[in-house]
């Protein structure tokens, strides 16, 4: 049996994580964690019978305790909720599936308690690789993307031996605005930024994709994954999402990883590796598909990939602005409180007046982003 435990199972990866759990009798789930949405959560603990359930806001973990009050569920709130179910004793795998780096206490905790890591929540490794990675080793444990370019670059390190990479080719859609300049992108409605052309996910990560702001947290969350340079990850648009990424090799030897973007079939890599077994869904017809198209990235038109590679060489608490300053802003955006440049202007203006602190301590990144936060509330 393999014991599940998910962080986030209300939203797009969580449900589709529970879908994947639903179609393999091996699997359990023993805790979930959701944020607010207590319907579809009583209904998840109906269904999966987890031993633990928490919710962010005390009050509603109220609500849902009277809810589910006829089972055997112990319900939890706040940051001791989420680390009570990353850290659920018959665990043994952790989805991490919130959005955001909230992710980070839990995460560590998880790893911390020996529980396998399947990997969604990209901006905490994004914040803290350089303590998550370690951790990870000392702890022995396994850390699994779920990110579909990270999977496809995992896959494609399969029977490699420990050949070294060469260079790391994440591939990305370029998102419902590719061929746009600044210029016919300044009225663009939140209803507009929510269209990707071929992945159905979360309201932050559908921002991120269109703003290519998702591409640098990844080119990040590869940098720590696969132990490279930023340097050596190199984005390449393919529109299409049908290569999911590529690795090159010091030969000059290119693997890449095919499929037809459905988030499912990543989750239950994770969930099943090394093992892959039968999935439903959409296979690839290449006699229909024809050709496969690639671009270069617009880095002019969008800076969030250059602030990103910025933040990434310098590393130390840079990642954490961008990233926190980018969290704040795809709110402010999706609550039609500033337009939709003024995303990557927010990210820029944070990054350029931080002092980096080097290898900073988990406080010390919770403090930077605190400090990122207070400093666009007090100019936008
Ligand atoms: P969603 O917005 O769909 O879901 C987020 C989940 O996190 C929900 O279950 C939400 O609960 C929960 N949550 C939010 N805040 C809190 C909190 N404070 N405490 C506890 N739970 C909380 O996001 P996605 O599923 O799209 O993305 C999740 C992560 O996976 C992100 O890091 C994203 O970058 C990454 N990812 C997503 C992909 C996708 O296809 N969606 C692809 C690759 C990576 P509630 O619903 O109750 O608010
Ligand atoms: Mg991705």
């Amino acid at each position: 049996m393999r014991r599940i435990a998910v962080l986030g199972s209300t939203g797009s990866i969580g449900t589709q994580t529970l879908e994947v759990v639903e179609n393999h009798p091996d699997m359990e789930i023993t805790a979930l964690a959701a944020g607010s949405n207590i319907r579809l959560l009583e209904e998840q603990i109906r269904r999966f019978r987890p031993k633990v359930a928490a919710v962010w806001s005390e009050e509603r973990a109220e609500e849902l305790k009277a809810r589910v009050a006829d089972l055997d569920v112990r319900v939890e709130a706040g940051m001791d909720g989420l680390i009570a179910v990353a850290t659920e004793a018959s665990a043994q795998v952790v989805v991490t599936a919130v959005v955001g780096m909230i992710g980070i206490r839990p995460t560590i905790a998880a790893i911390q308690a020996g529980k396998d890591i399947a990997l969604a929540n990209k901006e905490t490794l994004v914040t803290a690789g350089h303590l998550i990675i370690p951790m990870v080793r000392e702890r022995g444990v396994r850390l699994l993307p779920v990110d579909s370019e990270h999977s496809a670059i995992f896959q494609c390190l399969n029977g490699e031996h420990g050949n070294r990479i060469h260079k790391i080719l994440l591939t990305a859609s370029g998102g419902p605005f590719r061929g746009k300049t600044r210029e016919e992108m300044k009225n663009i409605q939140v209803e507009d930024a929510l269209k990707h052309p071929n992945w159905s996910m979360g309201q932050k990560i559908t921002i991120d994709s269109s703003t290519m702001v998702n591409k640098g947290l990844e080119v990040m969350e590869a940098r720590w994954l696969f132990g490279v340079e930023m340097d050596q990850v190199q984005v390449v648009v393919q529109p299409q999402s049908i290569i999911h990424s590529m690795v090159e090799f010091e030969d000059g030897a290119v693997m890449a990883q095919l499929g037809t973007p459905d988030m499912k079939l990543p989750i239950q890599y994770a969930l099943c590796w090394p093992e892959r077994r039968p999935m439903g869904g959409e296979r690839l017809d290449f006699w229909k598909l024809a050709e496969i198209r690639f671009e270069k990235p617009d880095f002019d038109n969008f800076p969030g990939l250059s602030l990103a590679y910025e933040a990434g060489r310098t590393g130390g608490s840079l990642p954490t602005v961008f990233n926190a300053a980018n969290e704040r802003a795809v709110s402010m955006f999706l609550n039609r409180k500033i337009g939709y440049l003024t995303i990557t202007d927010i990210i820029e203006s944070a990054m350029r007046r931080h002092t980096v602190i080097p290898n900073p301590s988990v406080e010390q990144i919770l403090e930077a982003e605190r400090d990122t936060y207070d400093y666009i509330e007090s100019r936008w």
